[in-house]
């Protein structure tokens, strides 16, 4: 599908419900939220995303959302003829695929942190 015809399908779709769909986002979002590691970040010069360590080293994990939106290809999988309810999930499924993959990125890196650098030998 190219661009044009993505953006005719899109302009061609009845217009949505923004107050349902917060309220059914809000809904799955507190359904399948779960306990993190991850701490707030801050967001420095340059679109990079900080991640410091929560016991307060120095030490920080950085992300660049732009830089690895940039580098990953952004593949939406629809069936032949799709409707709204199709591009919807393959872009939530894509969105999620994403979100899980730099949580996990992130915890792992502070998991890796904390235990290289705050676990004490008891050799
Ligand atoms: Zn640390």
């Amino acid at each position: 599908m190219t661009d044009e015809e993505l953006n005719a399908l899109t302009r061609s779709l009845p217009p949505v419900d923004l107050v349902q769909a917060r309220r059914r986002a809000e809904e799955e979002y507190f359904a399948t939220w779960e306990p993190s590691i991850v701490p707030m970040p801050d967001f420095v010069p340059g679109g990079a995303v900080r991640f410091s360590c929560p016991r307060g080293c120095g030490w920080f994990h950085d992300e660049n959302p732009g830089l690895d939106a940039a580098m990953q290809p952004y593949r939406l999988v629809v069936p032949l003829d799709p409707t709204s309810e199709d591009i919807t999930a393959a872009i939530n499924r894509e969105a999620s695929t994403r979100a899980r993959a730099q949580q996990e990125r992130i915890t792992t890196a502070i998991v890796e942190h904390d235990q290289q650098a705050h676990s004490r030998s008891l050799a």
